[in-house]
This record gives structure tokens, C-alpha cells and sequence, in this order.
């Protein structure tokens, strides 16, 4: 006997189209000429032919190949055809380097971000190099004939994947070496040596000796990679074919056997003797590296919210038709509380993205933005990297069985969501970050809260909580207090977007985070609000709009 559940797959949808709070803040950020595009991208990566690359990118995973048939080294990755495809979307949509192309204000940083966030929903591991190729360009400007060489390379919109001389590729891709063995988060205790090879100085040729013990997307052109010049620590650009069309001696050692993130290499790295190209002064490297972390800690801060979102809609496409004890389970008061509640982690999320993305588009030009990015892109990155797993989980659990089985996309979004709370800086070390930021710039902690009292006035619970945290911010700021620092920091930020972007949200917002009037799960949103309301705002289908 046959037996029917009825149930159908969300994919495939409009992941730009039915996601109204992206699109609004796209608009808000200055990028609504970019929406037609999005729309039409929305629509290609939410088709079944991505769904599925995404799936087999992962399924089968990179494998590293260390020699040739007759014994030679090769140090070569091979990628399933899926993952070659999702690079080939990414880099012909310019998600890599669009936005370093245009003009300050002009919109190319939000429409380029939101982008990443809809292809990441799908499959994000591909874009651990999408983001590093376009992230170096911030640093490696610091050294023009580098710059000169290497960027309009990285520019074009070829994926090419072949390990040959990067002069002669239709595109190049690059990423970073910085953590080693004995440590990451401390880069300034790097053993790794530089040694300059004619005489040295910014641009000159060194011979790298020692190791990198993460270095992900190894298939890459060339790596920004720290090590001790004679100087102290310095940033060198290495690549992996040398002019000259020799391989340059970066051996790969083993791939990293990793909980998630499974369509990214990351491998372990050693330098014997290696050419490298010094990126600004020796003694340096670190105020330079920073620039390409600046970067890539925005689209970790995104993939952090693109998991939320798809996870959540997920879970809001299968209770719109999933029927227990007589009914659908969307339309069951306590479901509807769990749903709501985590559909305003997310729309919250969403908008503090788009916001960043906004400031990083406008930093060149304006002032206050410039100064608003150093606080608000550290909270960000804490904020939204720690609420990730638990809403993914929470969606997870929403969609019952079918949700832990690896048929679904749930499982790869819950392996996938720690990750972005340890790489680009681990929660303590961005937490402790944005102590640093207060104490040493305090016109940033001034940006930050003279952005949040653009809502003062609209609610009293958040006028109260600015207060408060005002005072908070006058004060010392003790080293241990420093994550509840940041969580005031970014629920007060969050309440102030849904008071001025998003009223709809405001109050749930409001009460459950700043008020007080909350549990320690999701699903515990006081009983007065419209609670099926807030829920159906995670529903896909509900905001279609004929897609
Ligand atoms: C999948 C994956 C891919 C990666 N790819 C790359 C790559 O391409 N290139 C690269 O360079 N690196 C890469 N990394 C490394 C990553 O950036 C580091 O793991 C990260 O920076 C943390 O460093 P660590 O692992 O050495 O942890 P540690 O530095 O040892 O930190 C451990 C813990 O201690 C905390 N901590 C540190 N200092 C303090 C303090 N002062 N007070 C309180 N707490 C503190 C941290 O927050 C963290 O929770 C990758 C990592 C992963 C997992």
C-alpha cells in the first residue's frame, strides 16, 4: 500500500522576492537600481539545478592530491563539478570584486552583499574564496605595482580554475595564511619567516620558510600571507605558480576533516624556501591584513543571517503545510510563537547587514559612516555569529524528523553556523574588540549611539535602554564584561532598526529583548502580540508575489 505526506519542497522559489525586509533594506541602503538584477538572481539560485549543485558541492567534498602518477609532488585540490558550477554563478554575478570596482555611494557594495546573502542560503562553503579574492584588493592597494599586476586579474568575471601561470587566466583567485599551530587569534606570535631574498622593501622579493595551519580555498592564485621579516611581522603576497610558469614550493600537507563547511578545502600549508612579494612596510603586516579581515568579517557577519533565513524559511514552508492533531501546524498558537520569534531574529539580522554593507559602501565619502563601521561591524559580527546556531537549530527542530535527515538542507546549515563565531576572530577576541574601539576611539562609541537616537522617541522601554546604555559606555568597561557589553550593544541597535525600518516588529522586539518579557528559547513571546501575524511573515509563499 502506497502512503502520501503531501508535502513538497520550498525550492523552487524567489529567494530576493520573498524576502521583503531584504529588499526594502537593499532600497533604504541606496542599491534599488540593483533590484531588478537581484530579482532575477533571486530566482536563478533559488532553482532546483543550484539546490542540487549545492547539495553534491557537498556531498562530495574537495580532495587533496599530493603527487602524480610518477612520484612528483602536484599539491593539487580536486572539486566536485557542483562546487566549479557555484564558483562560476559567484564570480560571473561579481560577488567577488563588484564591489571594489565602483564609485563610493553608488550602490555596488549593498547590491554585491545582498547578492552573497542569497547565493549563501543555498551553499556557502564556495564563498570562503569569493570573499578573500575581493577582500585582499583593500590590502594589497597599500603596494600599487602589486595592486597594478594582480587586481585587474582579480577582477574579470572568469572563474578559471586551472593551476597555470595566473598572468595567463581569464580570473584569479586569492586568500590568506595568517593562523598557525601555535595560534590564531594572536597573529603577532607567527613563527614563520621571511627572508628578503635582493636587498628587500615594500614590493621586494622574499623566501617564506614555515607553515600556515588553516588556510582555506588552497586551489587559490596567490595567498596574503604574515610572516617575521627582518622588521617583524610583515605581509607578503604568495602565489602558487611563479612567473617564471615554476610551481612555487607551498606544499599542502593534509585537508582539515571539518564538523561542517564541507565544500571548502581548508588545508594545512608549508612554505620551503617560498617566493613572496612584501605588501607595505616590514614590521606592518598586521595593520595591513586587517583591511582584507575588515572585509571578509562583513560576509561572515552575512552568512551568519543568510543561514537564519533559509533555515527559517525552511521551517515556515513546512509548517504551512505539515498537519498534526488537526490542523496545520502553522496555525498552532505555540508554533506560531516559535516561528514569530524567530522570524524577528532574522528580519533583525537582515537589516543590521544591509546596514553595514550600506556604511562600507558610503565610508569613503562620509564621515560618520567611516566612524559608525568601527563599533557597529565588530557588534554585528559577535551579535548575529552567536544567534545563528541557535536559530538554525530551533528551525531545525521545527521541521520534526525530516529536518535531521540529510535530504534536507537543515543538517548543512546547523554543521555550518558555529564556524562563523570562530573564524574572522573568534566571540572574546571581537568582543574584546569592540572594548579597544570604545577605549581608544571613543567618537565611535559617540557614531553608534547618535545612530540609535534617530528612533528615540518612538517607544519608551528603548528610550529607557539607550539611557542606560549611554551610561554603560561613559564608564570603565571591564574585560569580563565585555560579551554583555556587546549583547546591549546590538539588541538596542536591533530594537532602533525595527522602530524606524520595521514597526510591524517593533513591539515583539522591544518587549522580548529590551523589556525583559522573555524565555531563554525561542517560542516565548509574551501571548498578547499577534503572534500570527509575526509568523506569517517567515512564510515564503505568502510574499511570492506570483514569482
Ligand atoms: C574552517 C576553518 C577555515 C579557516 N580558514 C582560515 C584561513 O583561510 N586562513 C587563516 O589564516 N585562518 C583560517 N582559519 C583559522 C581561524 O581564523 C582561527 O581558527 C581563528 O582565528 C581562531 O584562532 P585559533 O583557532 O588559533 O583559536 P585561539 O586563538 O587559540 O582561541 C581559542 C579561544 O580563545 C578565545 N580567546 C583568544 N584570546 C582571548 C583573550 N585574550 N581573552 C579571552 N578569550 C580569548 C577565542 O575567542 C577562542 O574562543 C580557519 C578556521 C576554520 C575552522
Amino acid at each position: 500500500m502506497t502512503s502520501h505526506s503531501w508535502l513538497s519542497s520550498l525550492e523552487p522559489y524567489n529567494l530576493y522576492t520573498s524576502d521583503p525586509v531584504l529588499r526594502r533594506a537593499v532600497e533604504r541602503e541606496g542599491a534599488g537600481s540593483a533590484d531588478a538584477g537581484l530579482v532575477e538572481f533571486g530566482r536563478r539560485v533559488g532553482s532546483e539545478e543550484v539546490y542540487r549543485w549545492g547539495f553534491e558541492a557537498n556531498r562530495f567534498g574537495p580532495e587533496l592530491v599530493t603527487h602524480d602518477r610518477f612520484g612528483e609532488r602536484i599539491d593539487e585540490v580536486r572539486y566536485h563539478p557542483s562546487y566549479h558550477r557555484m564558483m562560476e554563478l559567484s564570480v560571473g554575478a561579481g560577488i567577488h570584486a563588484s564591489h571594489y570596482g565602483g564609485t563610493p555611494g553608488d550602490g555596488s557594495y549593498v547590491a554585491r552583499t545582498a547578492r552573497m546573502h542569497l547565493v549563501s542560503q543555498v551553499e556557502v562553503g564556495h564563498g570562503c574564496p569569493i570573499s578573500m579574492t575581493g577582500a585582499v584588493l583593500p590590502a594589497l592597494r597599500e603596494e600599487p605595482d602589486l595592486a597594478a599586476v594582480w587586481e585587474p586579474r582579480i577582477r574579470t568575471r572568469s572563474y578559471d580554475p586551472r593551476l597555470i601561470d595566473p598572468a595567463a587566466k581569464a580570473g584569479n583567485l586569492l586568500g590568506m595564511g595568517l593562523t598557525e599551530k601555535q595560534g590564531g587569534s594572536d597573529v603577532r606570535a607567527n613563527t614563520s619567516v621571511a627572508v628578503p631574498a635582493y636587498g628587500g622593501g615594500p614590493g621586494g622579493e622574499y623566501r617564506l620558510t614555515g607553515h600556515k595551519w588553516f588556510s582555506s580555498a588552497p586551489m587559490c592564485d596567490a595567498f596574503l600571507v604574515l610572516a617575521q621579516a627582518p622588521g617583524g611581522i610583515s605581509c607578503f603576497l604568495v602565489p602558487r605558480i611563479l612567473p617564471d610558469g615554476t610551481r612555487n614550493p607551498l606544499r599542502l600537507m593534509r585537508l582539515k576533516d571539518k564538523l561542517g563547511n564541507r565544500s571548502n578545502a581548508s588545508a594545512e600549508l608549508e612554505f620551503t624556501d617560498a617566493a613572496g612579494w612584501l605588501v607595505g612596510e616590514e614590521g606592518r603586516g598586521v595593520n595591513v591584513i586587517i583591511k582584507m579581515v575588515n572585509a571578509t568579517r562583513v560576509d561572515v557577519t552575512n552568512w551568519s543571517v543568510s543561514l537564519m533565513r533559509q533555515a527559517v524559511s525552511q521551517a515556515a514552508w513546512h509548517l504551512g503545510q505539515r498537519e498534526a492533531f488537526g490542523g496545520l501546524l502553522i496555525d498552532k498558537p505555540l508554533m506560531q510563537n516559535v516561528l514569530a520569534d524567530l522570524e524577528l531574529e532574522t528580519e533583525v539580522g537582515t537589516m543590521m547587514v544591509m546596514r553595514l554593507a550600506g556604511a562600507y559602501e558610503r565610508a569613503p565619502i562620509d564621515e560618520h559612516e567611516f566612524v559608525f563601521l568601527r563599533l557597529s561591524s565588530a557588534v554585528a559580527k559577535y551579535w548575529l555569529s552567536k544567534r545563528s546556531s541557535p536559530v538554525v537549530r530551533e528551525a531545525l527542530e521545527c521541521v520534526g524528523g525530516n529536518g535531521y535527515v540529510e535530504e534536507s538542507i537543515l543538517p548543512r546549515l546547523y554543521r555550518e553556523a558555529p564556524l562563523n563565531a570562530i573564524w574572522e576572530g573568534a566571540g572574546n577576541v571581537i568582543a574584546l574588540d569592540v572594548v579597544r574601539a570604545l577605549q581608544r576611539s571613543p567618537e565611535s562609541g559617540q557614531a553608534f549611539i547618535d545612530e540609535l537616537s534617530s528612533a528615540r522617541g518612538a517607544d519608551r522601554v528603548f528610550d529607557r535602554e539607550l539611557d542606560r546604555l549611554k551610561r554603560a559606555l561613559a564608564g570603565p568597561v571591564d574585560e569580563a564584561a565585555a560579551r554583555s557589553l556587546v549583547e546591549q550593544l546590538a539588541v538596542c541597535w536591533g530594537a532602533s532598526l525595527c522602530l524606524r525600518h520595521e514597526p510591524t516588529i517593533a513591539g515583539a522586539y522591544v518587549q522580548s529583548r529590551l523589556d525583559g518579557d522573555w524565555g531563554s528559547e525561542f517560542g516565548s513571546l509574551n501571548t498578547s502580540l499577534d503572534l500570527a501575524d509575526l509568523a506569517r511573515r517567515a512564510r515564503p509563499t505568502e510574499t511570492h508575489g506570483g514569482e
